[in-house]
C-alpha cells in the first residue's frame, strides 16, 4: 500500500509560547520549502497552543490536533475540552487514549471509546492509543492486553477515515527503548487482523507506532509492513529531528517487508 505516513507529533506538556512558536515556524518553514507526497505531519500540541500553531502552520501542509477532548459536546465539566472546540481551532486529530492518560487519569478504555465516538461526530480523526506494560509483556500477555484495549477502545463506527491506531508498548515511551522489529511487525499484524474483523475496510485503517522513535530508528520503522506512521514525544520537540523522522519516509524504502 503506497500511502502518505502520517508523523503525529505529541508535544505532551512542553513548551511555552515563545518555544513552540520557533518550533512551529521553523517545521512551516520546512515544509513551504519541501513539499512531500511521503508523509503527512500532524503537531499535537498542549491545548493552550493548539490556536498559535495553527495559525502559524495553516498554509502549509501540516495538520494540527489536541491531545484529549472530553466525551460530551458541552457542559459542567470544569476544565476539559470538548471535540467541537477542538475542530473550531481547526484541528484534524485528536490524541486519544494515552498511556499517560489511562495511567494518570484513570481513563478507562469504555472512556477511550466514548471520546472517540465525540471525536468523529465533531469531524476529527481519532487517533487511539493501546498497548502493553512492562509486566504485561514480560507475563507473556502482550497481545491479549493489546487485543482486548482493541476491542474496548475502538468504537462500532470507526471507519478508516475517522480512525487511526497507535501501538505505544508503554516500557518504550520515553525510555529510548524501542520495540524490536520483529515485535513491531508482529503486533501491528496482529491489531490489523483484529481491527479488520471490527472496521469496515480495515486494511486501510493507519497503523501508527509510538515508543522512542527518533531519526536514528524511523526509516526502518516506517517501513516494516503494516506500519502507516509513527507518534512521537520527545523527539518531536526538537524541530529538525522531527523532519527528519518525516524525511526518513521516503527513505529505506527497500527495507519493505
Ligand atoms: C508518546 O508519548 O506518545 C511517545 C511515543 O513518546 P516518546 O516518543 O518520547 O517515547
Amino acid at each position: 500500500m503506497s500511502v502518505a505516513k502520517l508523523i503525529v507529533g505529541n508535544w505532551k506538556m512542553n513548551g511555552l509560547l515563545d518555544d513552540s512558536r520557533t518550533r512551529a515556524q521553523e517545521l512551516a518553514d520546512a515544509a513551504r520549502n519541501h513539499k512531500s507526497a511521503d508523509f503527512e505531519m500532524v503537531l499535537c500540541p498542549p491545548a493552550p497552543l493548539i490556536a498559535m500553531v495553527g495559525d502559524i502552520v495553516k498554509d502549509t501542509d501540516i495538520k494540527w490536533g489536541a491531545q484529549d477532548c472530553h466525551e460530551q459536546v458541552s457542559g459542567a465539566h470544569t476544565g476539559d475540552i470538548s471535540a467541537q472546540m477542538l475542530k473550531d481551532l481547526g484541528c484534524s486529530y485528536v490524541i486519544l487514549g494515552h498511556s499517560e492518560r489511562r495511567q494518570n487519569h484513570g481513563e478507562t478504555s469504555a472512556q477511550v471509546n466514548a471520546k472517540a465516538q465525540a471525536a468523529q461526530a465533531a469531524g476529527l480523526i481519532a487517533i487511539i492509543c493501546i498497548g502493553e506494560t512492562d509486566a504485561q509483556r514480560s507475563a507473556g500477555k502482550a497481545d491479549e492486553v493489546v487485543t482486548e484495549q482493541l476491542r474496548a477502545s475502538v468504537p462500532e463506527t470507526a471507519t478508516p477515515e475517522n480512525t487511526v491506531i497507535a501501538y505505544e508498548p508503554i516500557w518504550a515511551i520515553g525510555t529510548g527503548k524501542t520495540a524490536s522489529a520483529d515485535d513491531i511487525r508482529h503486533m501491528h499484524a496482529l491489531i490489523r487482523a483484529k481491527a479488520s474483523e471490527k472496521v469496515k475496510n480495515g486494511a486501510w485503517l493507519k497503523l501508527l507506532y509510538g515508543g522512542s522513535v527518533k531519526q536514528g530508528n524511523a526509516g526502518e520503522i516506517l517501513h516494516i509492513a503494516n506500519v502507516d506512521g509513527v507518534l512521537v514525544g520527545g523527539a518531536s520537540l526538537k524541530s529538525g529531528e522531527f523532519w527528519g523522522i518525516a524525511q526518513a519516509s521516503a527513505e529505506g524504502k527497500a527495507l519493505s517487508a
